[in-house]
């Protein structure tokens, strides 16, 4: 049947699968903080090319820079400024580069799930992104010690049962959907489920201004500082209305000696307000759910 030909339950139904329920802004954050501040890297390395069949050894080696110089880099910029964050991180990646994950907690920061191997969850039968979801929080236990207690879905990407999963793994919150700016709880079929996304968007993901790709005609088409730019203005507004400033990052994309400047300036623009909470996702989930404003 034609999308033009459903009868309004089937619209409808689609539409409430899953749904941006009540927010949970808070009327001010940790320590009467004015904003929230989320800083967010998707440590994919390899598995964005293992994930479409690996047969690519240069955008393998792409990849591996992720681990060799962009989560170093990121992580001494992070420590200069002393700022926690989060990394979402494939379980295969993290297999791959076990020492990188051990760091990245050593270093006081969180590791969120990001699928198996970076695969594409509506393209995955029911049953098997089931048992992937699983896999790989035990996999990331494993390694890092730590029970991660939240997931980014790989591509941002949501199926149908994608949320169900998150709460059998009893998640505290899900940054994959964008229905807000600041976080809200999901709601799935109508029901409150308790657990708050903490939205993402487009604009506030570096792929998006930098990804290329040498076969198509895929190029960057924001300079850096154009990015940057942007950014600031996402944070100045959110400052504004008191909200959470979410920003996703790549190791592989942004932790280039001709962008790490991005993280550092915009990190150094947010700390000239000293009303500024910089926090995990996890921290943040927690304090939203305990505080939401009414
Ligand atoms: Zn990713």
């Amino acid at each position: 049947m034609e999308p033009w030909e459903w009868d309004e339950a089937t619209w409808r139904g689609k539409v409430d699968k899953v749904r941006a329920g009540r927010s949970l802004k808070p009327k001010t954050w940790k320590n009467g903080a004015r904003c929230a501040v989320a800083l967010s890297f998707d440590s994919d390395h390899e598995t964005n090319e293992l994930r479409d069949g690996g047969e690519s050894i240069g955008r393998l080696s792409w990849g591996q820079y992720g681990n060799r110089r962009g989560v170093p880099r990121i992580l001494e910029t992070l420590k200069a400024a002393d700022v926690p964050a989060t990394f979402f991180v494939p379980a295969v990646a993290a297999l791959l580069h076990p020492d990188e994950q051990k760091r990245v907690i050593a270093e006081g920061h969180e590791i969120g799930l990001h699928g198996w191997i970076h695969e594409v969850n509506t393209k995955v039968p029911p049953d098997k992104e089931r048992e992937l979801h699983l896999r790989a929080a035990d996999t990331l236990e494993k390694i890092t010690g730590v029970r991660a207690v939240g997931m980014r879905t790989p591509s941002w990407d949501f199926s149908d049962v994608t949320l169900e999963i998150e709460r059998e793994l009893g998640l505290l919150y899900d940054s994959s959907l964008m229905a807000d700016d600041d976080p809200y709880e999901l709601v799935e079929n109508g029901v409150p489920t308790g657990m708050v996304e903490l939205p993402v968007e487009w604009i506030r993901d570096d792929a998006v201004y930098f990804n290329m790709n040498r076969f198509t005609a895929h190029r960057p088409y924001t300079p850096p500082p154009a990015v940057l730019d942007i950014f600031k203005r996402e944070f100045d507004r959110a400052y504004q209305e008191g909200g959470l400033f979410l920003l996703t990052m790549h190791p592989h994309v942004s932790g280039y000696r001709s962008r790490i400047f991005i993280l550092e300036e915009l990190i150094q623009h947010i700390k000239q307000h000293d009303d500024v909470w910089f926090g995990t996702h996890a921290d943040i989930a927690r304090f939203a759910k305990e505080n939401a404003d009414g």
